[in-house]
């Protein structure tokens, strides 16, 4: 496909300006660019159709089946947009006048509350732009608190092996030693394993509940009381509140600060990169620390972790994320949480026949396959069957994590779909264990459809060529 500097023409397009109706101010030297910048030139047509093309090589939710576990591709209903899109959210400066902003303050302080409500906990910021960024700002709060204290040997946290990659990152990136701690045979933290890692050195616990396997630990007031007893504070990385949103509260489970991911759980559409909002909630005697620019008065905060973002984060993402919230009720929370449920043990148990479950258990949100067998039967693989979904119209299910599952891949159907396509989808996934068994080569060269098949992951994530090069 021919890139947009392809296809420019000089001259094409570019008389969408209206007359200048306003005396020309001529720029100074030193304010000028040498070159001119080389835009395409391209007509409105043309434009149109490349930027639709485009579109229709991109999977999203609105194109098909997406069951990208732990990243909860649900549907996101067109009134969030159409709500955020008002102007009175829309035409405003940060910098404006409390007064003048009053109607978006008050959208703020209602989603705080809503908010709040289903966590279990005192206060937030919308600050963080993201789940890695709220668990680095809630990390920061750990911090802050055990300094306050004047207790500096708090270093280490304590992180599970099933946990999501970023909370080590974030740990790391916050200045705290990681210590992990393995799952036991269940995908459960194990006690004994917590018991023994947790010391006066201890700033805290990471800790996703359903983890990433999608179990619910049972033991998690055990666990939050062991850290606590250590006199660390405890973590709740709650990007995917798919499951028990309206059901159980990370609050009550003993956690002190957290985050959530509204851009999963609360339907405002994710990927590609953002924006995303990643608000950091914590109990009261955490609340001193939070970001500067919380509601309720920004300005005398001596002990906050200072500011992690521009004034309110991504306000219109918010927006979304209260109309979503709004539109369900609390009742609809909860019952969007148990379809959740019940659609990922509905295709959990389509496809036990077929693929081995990584554990028996009933599952919460989100099931993880292991292919292992698979692989040792047919040589096909964990990324041979994500390659294979992608000529049917499905995105991959998340490959390889958690990384304590091999050839590991984890569903996540979410509420919005239907018991149809689910079927549909299920019937797919039987199809290719089938052709796994019968022409395994066929399933190693898939995709076969699709305009890139099997690029070079490293070299695709770390020198991604992301900018057209005009000397080429
Ligand atoms: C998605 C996710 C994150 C990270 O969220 P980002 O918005 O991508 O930074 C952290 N933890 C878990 C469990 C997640 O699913």
């Amino acid at each position: 496909m021919e890139l947009i500097f392809e296809r420019s023409r000089a001259g094409r397009g570019n008389q969408v300006l209206p007359e200048c109706d306003v005396p020309e101010y001529k720029l100074g030297g030193d304010m000028l660019r040498a070159e001119a910048p080389k835009l395409p030139e391209i007509s409105e047509g043309d434009l149109s159709r490349h930027y639709a093309a485009l579109a229709r090589r991109c999977h999203g939710v609105c194109s098909g089946f997406y069951p990208l576990g732990s990243c909860t591709m649900k549907y996101n209903p067109k009134l969030n947009e159409k709500i955020a899109a008002l102007p009175g959210w829309n035409n405003i400066h940060p910098l404006q006048p409390d007064e003048t902003v009053q109607g978006c303050l008050e959208a703020l302080t209602i989603a705080e509350k809503f908010l709040c409500e289903i966590f279990g906990f005192d206060g937030l910021s919308f600050q963080p732009a993201a789940g890695a960024h709220g668990e680095f700002t809630g990390l920061l709060l750990i911090k802050a608190y055990h300094h306050a204290r004047g207790d500096f040997k708090r270093t280490k946290m304590i992180i599970p092996d099933a946990a999501h990659g970023t909370n080590p990152a974030s740990a790391t990136m916050c200045g705290f030693t990681t210590v992990t701690i393995p799952s036991n045979e269940y995908g459960m933290v194990d006690i004994e394993k917590l018991k023994e890692a947790v010391g006066d050195d201890t700033a805290g616990l990471m800790l996703t509940n359903p983890n990433t396997v999608g179990l619910f630990d049972r033991n998690i007031l055990e666990i939050t009381k062991i850290v606590h007893e250590a006199g660390g504070l405890c973590y709740y990385d709650g990007a995917n509140l798919n499951a028990v949103m309206g059901v159980v509260r990370p609050g009550d489970m003993g956690f002190d600060v957290m985050h959530s991911n509204l851009h999963k759980t609360f339907s405002t559409p994710h990927g590609g990169g953002g924006p995303g909002s990643g608000p950091v909630a914590c109990k009261d005697f955490l609340l001193p620390y939070l970001p500067t620019s919380v509601l309720g008065g920004s300005g005398n905060r001596p002990d906050s972790v200072g500011q992690v973002k521009a004034f309110f984060g991504n306000f219109n993402v918010v927006i979304k994320a209260l109309t979503y919230i709004l539109s369900l009720g609390a009742e609809g929370i909860r019952e969007a949480a148990e379809n959740a449920v019940l659609n990922a043990n509905y295709m959990k148990t389509l496809l036990a026949p077929y693929y081995d479950m990584a554990y028996d258990s009933i599952c919460m949100h989100e099931f993880v396959m292991t292919l292992e067998g698979l692989k040792k039967e047919t040589g096909v693989t964990a990324i041979d069957v994500a390659k294979a979904l992608l000529d049917e119209g499905i995105h991959p299910p998340t490959m390889y994590f958690p990384l304590i599952v091999h050839e590991a891949l984890m569903i996540e159907p979410t509420e919005t779909e239907s018991k149809e396509t689910m079927d549909e989808a299920a019937q797919v996934f039987i199809e290719i264990a089938k052709r796994a068994r019968e022409n395994a080569e066929d399933l190693h060269s898939a995709p076969h459809t699709t305009p890139i098949g099997r690029p070079d992951e490293t070299r695709a994530a770390r020198t991604p060529v992301v900018r057209y090069s005009f000397d080429a």
